[in-house]
């Protein structure tokens, strides 16, 4: 079967899946028979068997699910050795007679895994911690103050296509309204070449989300049907019950589901998968990198003299990207301009601090020596660029993945559960949407079985033990047919301008 197909799903209907019933059959512990731990680990899995026996049970499904105490502590010291020396839970009895998948996440990955279900006639659940809106890092954020209104895409800027299925949704999403091409200038600055800047050639096109990135993922779902979601959540416990998935948050109970799906990475997943019963899963994700950017929000009350609208920055430690938000979002309108600045890797890696506590004197320097950093890269005098009348600092402690497995998805049939996000395939929207597609056909095709084992545990286990090389890009991801400096055009060349201010 090709379940790794990403050609967009057809609606199937939803083969026979035998009854389920609800208690709970503890197996004795027994050693993974089967799927062998990665080769790089010789820790020891063990076997949770969570079966539904039949009907006829007396407890009829109406127990609670017990807190089966992990042997583990719970310090973060240990999380890594819970991580790999975890019980593996399989699930034995076949899925309900109308699965529902719960997906934790709802950024591009976990809203077109959403989106993939319901193509192919499944439900689902996708709990997200977004306060304002659903998108993890599609974000936007709005600031209305009197006449006067900021708007800045703090993470993803645009995008270009280079998969055809994601071509193919990207044409949907322009013909609904949700992106747009943007046109403005966008090229690259190499500080140590005196800020002259570099303007890409047109093709490829590069998308915006029309009035931001967060309003496209909040229109992702606005026409489904099988979709729930449930935000602000934070899940923040899984266990395997009675043949099927409890999550929770904070003791509060967010519904059982047949499968789950990690849509998020970084350490809250790593916290989340530490005592789950999925170790296999648990160690893939631990096997992730991810760096660190600072992301500086700047308005400017009078217009920079800047013939640009979006460069990539070369040779300035504290500075990677400056895009210029009013230019694409606010379409002309009175306001101040309003400047996305993000720092490298580099730069975010050596300057870390706890992203939801920021010391005041580390924003103040941090602050700084982004501002320095953009006239540097201008090739400005220090002091001469524009006090901005605004400014908002953020760490995006956890970024962009540095490897990747280079996989669409990682799926645990045993456990029935799946991964998807843009750091399986690289470091992109794109990469997070084909992982979301990848992972929903690959749950759509196992759940067609009925989830029987041990045939459907041999053919659906996908990435379980895969490697992960590191991946190259910009600090802030993969644009795929972008040239870069080193190997310019010569048209680029030719229309090179150099910055005056
Ligand atoms: C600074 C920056 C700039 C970028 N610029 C670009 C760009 O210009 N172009 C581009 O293509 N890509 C860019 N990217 C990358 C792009 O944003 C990502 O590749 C993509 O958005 C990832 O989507 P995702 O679904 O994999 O993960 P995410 O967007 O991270 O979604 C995960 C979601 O899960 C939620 N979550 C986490 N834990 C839980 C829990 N326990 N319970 C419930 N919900 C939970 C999170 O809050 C989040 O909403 C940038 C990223 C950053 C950080």
């Amino acid at each position: 079967m090709s379940n790794l197909s990403m050609a967009a799903a057809v609606v199937p209907s939803i083969s026979s899946a035998s009854s389920y019933s609800s208690s709970l059959i503890l197996r004795p512990f027994k050693l993974l028979p089967a799927t062998k731990p990665s080769s790089s680990s010789s820790a020891l899995s063990l076997v949770l068997t969570c079966a539904a026996p039949s009907s006829k049970d007396a407890r009829g499904g109406k127990r609670k699910p017990t807190s089966r105490r992990s042997k583990y502590g719970t310090s973060r010291r240990s999380t890594l050795k819970k991580s790999f020396n975890q019980e593996q839970v399989v699930f034995t009895a076949p899925v309900s007679h109308e699965p529902h998948v719960g997906i934790i996440g709802g950024g591009m990955g976990g809203l077109l895994c959403a989106l993939g279900l319901e193509q192919r006639g499944f439900k689902s659940t996708v709990f997200d911690t977004g306060i304002h809106g659903l998108g993890g890092r599609l974000g936007t954020r709005t600031i209305v103050g009197g006449d006067k209104e900021l708007i800045f895409d703090h993470a993803a800027q645009f995008f270009t296509v280079s998969d055809p299925v994601f071509g193919d949704l990207v044409n949907g999403w322009l013909a609904k309204g949700l992106v747009e091409e943007w046109k403005g200038r966008v090229g690259e600055i190499d500080a140590g070449g005196g800020g002259g800047f570099v303007p890409f050639p047109p093709i490829p096109p590069r998308y915006v989300g029309v009035n931001g990135m967060r309003f496209l993922a909040d229109s992702l779902l606005s026409q489904s049907e099988m979709v729930n979601v449930v935000r602000p959540c934070w899940i923040s416990k899984l266990e395997p019950f009675n043949g099927m998935w409890h999550l929770s948050e904070n003791g509060k109970p967010c519904g059982q589901f047949d499968v789950i799906v990690i849509a998020h990475n970084g350490k809250c997943a790593n916290r989340l998968l530490a005592t789950s019963g999925l170790p296999l899963i648990a160690r893939q994700m631990k096997k992730l990198d991810l760096s660190s950017i600072w992301a500086l929000m700047a308005a400017f009350d009078d217009p920079l003299p800047i013939p640009f609208e979006g460069a990539f920055v070369r040779g300035v430690d504290a500075l990677s990207w400056m895009g210029n938000n009013s230019g694409k979002l606010s379409k002309g309108k009175q306001s101040p301009e309003c400047w996305t600045l993000f720092s490298t890797g580099a730069y975010g890696k050596r300057n870390k601090v706890p992203q939801e506590s920021i010391p005041c004197e580390t924003a103040e320097k941090v602050k700084e020596s982004m501002l320095e950093g953009v006239e540097a890269a201008l090739g400005m005098e220090k002091g001469q660029l524009q006090r901005p009348s605004y400014t908002k600092l953020q760490l995006w402690g956890a970024a962009l993945p540095t490897n990747s497995p280079g996989i669409p998805c990682i799926f645990d049939p045993q456990g029935r559960a799946g991964i998807c996000g843009d750091w399986l395939l690289g470091s992109n929207m794109e990469s997070a949407a084909l992982s979301g597609i990848a992972l929903a056909n690959h749950i759509g095709n196992y759940l067609e079985t009925g989830g029987e084992t041990p045939a459907a545990a041999e053919e659906f286990g996908i990435g379980l033990t895969t490697d992960f090389p590191p991946i190259q890009g910009h600090d802030i991801g993969q644009f795929s047919g972008l040239k870069n400096i080193q190997q310019p055009v010569q048209d680029a060349l030719h229309s090179s301008v150099t910055v005056t201010v």
